[in-house]
């Protein structure tokens, strides 16, 4: 492999973020394919016994077995660190393979951990069900509070874990302040940026250790395949998250890197229309609904602070309707945008948080976290938005809206 000038540490820092999401981490074999090539291959050969124990000790570079290293996958690490600033990332088989490893690998029995309430229903379980199984203490706050993260900092306290904006409430946390307050008490914060992606929100830049993703969502885009990512400094990556992936396995399949390098190529694109398509989807529904909670919109109350950290708002909110049955009427009047929990795909999607995505959460939690009966999240894709809002007029109308 020839690394290529999206490997050369001078250069690509001069890039600005879309030429990253190009062009970072690309490497050629000696045919000079323009698109990566995809390595298929679990493990890899040596030409002497001598070469495979120098590579077992560290002592020459070069591969051994695909649940440590792969061509393929090592391009989209680099790709996916650039875009974020970061020093170094590791690719995991989904999102919450990320986030999962993101704590445990450095958490142990004994520590206290302080989480968002509003969070997606799987990093939940993480926090309410499988830490404490653990011996490790969780708290859940109000995130959009940054001094409740504070009240509720013990001497014990080892990591803060929140996602902005929050799935699916939108509720946005002040970066700044909570990563401020976490550096001066030694904590770490592990942030799920999945809703926003590099291109939109670069945690780091505003004092965040970790970043995580659900690669499955915008950074593919097109509802493909499954994968996750940790971004952090190279000590963090190679000294406290490597020994733990690499010896539990959670490790992304080539085949899904490649389908996610090829998604970053048009990332910058895609999210930026579909944060208009978006903003406009919102505009014609305020008013019509009950509630709209869109942070692109004025009438959200974090909506200055999602302008300051956040390039464009992204695809995703959510809105009210009267309750389950109304929301269920809707969805299913729907003609055009698909009824599916799934997001960042390039299709519009829609879909009902409490008897879905977050019917595992207790219905005390989700009234607390916002996940009201009546809510329902909208991914709002590249269709023409006209045909949205024809769409979603119809369809409030048959609900009676
Ligand atoms: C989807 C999602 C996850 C989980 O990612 P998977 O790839 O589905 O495992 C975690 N956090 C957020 C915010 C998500 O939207």
């Amino acid at each position: 492999m020839k690394r290529l000038s999206g490997q050369d540490r001078e250069l690509t820092a001069k890039w600005r973020p879309a030429t990253r999401a190009v062009r970072g981490g690309t490497a050629r074999t000696e045919h000079g394919e323009t698109s990566e090539a995809l390595f298929l291959t679990s493990g890899y050969t040596y030409e002497r016994a001598g070469d495979a124990a120098a590579r077992f000790a560290g002592e020459q570079v070069g591969m051994t077995y695909s649940r440590l290293q792969n061509p393929t996958v090592e391009m989209l690490e680099h790709r996916i660190a650039l875009m974020e600033g970061a020093e170094a990332c590791r690719t995991t088989a989904t999102g919450m393979a990320a986030m999962t490893a993101a704590l445990l690998c450095q958490l142990s029995a004994g520590d206290h951990m302080v989480g968002g309430r509003a969070a997606f229903g799987s990093c939940r379980w993480l926090t309410d069900t499988l830490l404490p199984r653990f011996g490790i203490e969780t708290t859940v706050v109000d995130a959009r509070d940054p001094q409740q993260f504070a009240d509720a900092i013990r001497p014990n306290t080892k990591v803060f874990f929140f996602e902005t904006p929050a799935n699916p409430t939108m509720d946005v946390v002040d970066l700044r302040a909570v990563c401020d307050l976490a550096r001066r008490h030694g904590i770490t914060t592990v942030v799920d940026n999945a809703f926003a992606t590099p291109a939109l929100q670069r945690p780091m830049e505003w004092g965040a250790d970790v970043t995580a993703y659900s690669a499955t969502k915008m950074m593919d885009g097109q509802g493909r395949v499954l994968a996750g990512a940790v971004c952090g400094t190279r000590a963090f990556i190679d000294d406290v998250l490597l020994p733990f992936t690499r010896n539990t396995g959670p490790t992304l399949s080539p085949f899904n890197a490649w389908v996610v390098l090829k998604g970053l190529e048009t990332l910058d694109l895609r999210i930026r229309r579909q944060s208009d398509n978006a903003l406009e989807v919102g505009r014609f529904l305020e008013g019509r609904v009950p509630r709209i909670l869109h942070p692109g919109l004025p009438s959200h109350p974090q909506h200055n602070l999602a302008c300051k950290q956040m390039d464009a708002c992204g695809p995703i909110f959510a809105f009210e309707v009267e309750g389950r049955e109304q929301a269920h009427a809707l969805l299913d009047a729907l003609e055009l945008i698909d009824i599916s929990n799934n997001i960042g795909d390039a299709r519009s999607l829609m879909t009902h948080p409490a008897s879905t995505t977050h019917a595992s959460v207790a219905p005390d939690k989700r009234e607390e976290m916002g996940v009201t009966e009546g809510l329902l999240r909208l991914n709002v894709g590249l269709e023409d938005a006209a045909d949205l809002l024809d769409d979603l007029d119809q369809a409030l109308g048959r609900a009676g809206l």
